[in-house]
């Protein structure tokens, strides 16, 4: 196992830490007050996590005296929109956030893209503190510079790369989320150790119970090395040019199941990226690059923790295939009618396969979800 408790995102002029821990907010008050000096700190929020953590935000960073503006958004993908984002920039204007003030993203995946971009925009880039309060966001989101928001037409298509100075990931902060969006979660963490590290998968099968529990030795554990494997990936590929492409172990039929349903309640993203990691083994184990026992950890897993198996248990209805493969059409590994997949060649051992192509990929989803 990795070092608990802090991981490093090795870029240059652009390296930060990341902090894990109960009450790390606090914990981190000495690099905090360094960092702020005599900085303005605004943050921003939704709603959710303004009713259920901002005290306690607060209370951990009290013995700062910072005086600090706040802005409080809806919750939801909907938020991640040029209507939000021209709401926060005003707001940022408005309180005359500076070049050398902080903004501190304080939320989920959907705050972090957001005030991310805002952040990356604002006098072409303003300080960005990360303190992420899901699970998603603490083992994914927040770290690897990605900020984003969506067109009408297609999801995370406007964006930039944005580092953060610093990242806090509090595990106090989790206590309040409801258990779908723990697990959807959890499905990250999953996938981490399913691409990079069998050890990890062991430890995922054995602590399990425990990681659910919120056990803070296991969660601490968890959320650290699933971290610093994403930091290892980032340092090599920031830009995603090669290697950082492995990330989307399942995210290439997951999008396009969020996309079918409309990135509603209905399928939520960890929900979509465990259906497709199941889908992305059964490939491999179909072009006999992966063994079926290999296969049957992985389901065993999902069953025992409670994540989907299949699509068809999201909904009755009988699914278009061909809607499904436009979406897939949309993806970023998309390379003329080819896409490159991410598949597994053993546990732990997670490739890209070159040059997929669509027709196959019809047969496939034609005889596994149809
Ligand atoms: P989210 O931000 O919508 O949070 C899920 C829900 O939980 C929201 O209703 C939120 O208000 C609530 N919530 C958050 N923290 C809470 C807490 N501590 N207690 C109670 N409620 C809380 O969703 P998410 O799953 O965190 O993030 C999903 C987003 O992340 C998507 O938009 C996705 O595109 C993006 N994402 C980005 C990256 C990246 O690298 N930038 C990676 C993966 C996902």
């Amino acid at each position: 196992m990795y070092n608990q408790g802090r991981v490093q995102v090795s870029l240059g002029d652009r390296s930060y830490n990341i902090h894990i821990g109960r009450n790390i907010v606090e914990n981190s008050i000495s690099q905090l007050k360094a960092l702020f000096n005599e900085s303005k700190v605004a943050i921003i929020t939704d709603r959710n996590v303004f009713d259920n953590q901002y005290e306690n935000l607060r209370n951990q960073l009290n013995s700062l005296d910072l005086s600090i503006e706040l802005l409080v958004i809806e919750p939801g993908e909907k938020s991640k929109s040029w209507n939000s984002l021209q709401k926060t920039l005003e707001w940022l204007i408005k309180k005359e956030i500076g070049k050398k003030d902080y903004i501190i993203a304080f939320g989920g995946g959907v705050i972090g893209d957001l005030v991310g971009l805002a952040a990356s925009l604002l006098r072409r880039g303003v300080n960005l503190v990360q303190i992420p309060t899901t699970l998603l966001s603490q083992v994914d989101s927040s770290i690897g510079g990605k900020t984003a928001i969506n067109s009408n037409e297609a999801k995370n298509v406007i964006g930039s790369f944005y580092q953060p100075k610093i990242v806090l990931c509090d595990i106090s902060f989790l206590k309040t989320l409801d258990k779908r969006q723990f697990l959807s979660g959890y499905s990250e963490i999953l996938k981490m150790a399913m691409v990079f590290d069998k050890k990890f998968f062991a430890y995922l099968d054995e602590n399990w119970k425990k990681i659910l529990d919120q056990r803070d030795q296991q969660i601490t554990n968890v959320v650290t090395t699933s971290l610093s494997l994403k930091a290892m990936v980032v340092e090599q590929d920031e830009q995603e040019e090669g290697t950082r492409a492995l990330l989307n172990f399942g995210h290439t039929f997951g999008h396009a199941f969020e996309s079918y349903f409309g990135y509603s309640e209905k399928l939520l993203h960890g929900e979509a990226v465990s259906i497709g990691m199941l889908l992305a083994t059964q490939l491999s184990v179909n072009l006999k690059l992966l063994s079926c026992e290999d296969r049957e950890k992985l389901v065993d897993h999902c069953k025992k923790v409670g994540l989907p198996l299949e699509i068809n248990h999201i909904s009755n209805e009988i699914l278009n295939i061909d809607k499904i493969l436009g979406f897939m059409k949309q993806d970023k590994k998309v390379v003329g009618k080819n896409i490159n997949l991410i598949l597994l060649k053993g546990l732990g051992k997670g490739f890209i396969e070159k040059d997929v192509n669509f027709e196959l990929i019809k047969k496939f989803l034609t005889e596994t979800i149809s």
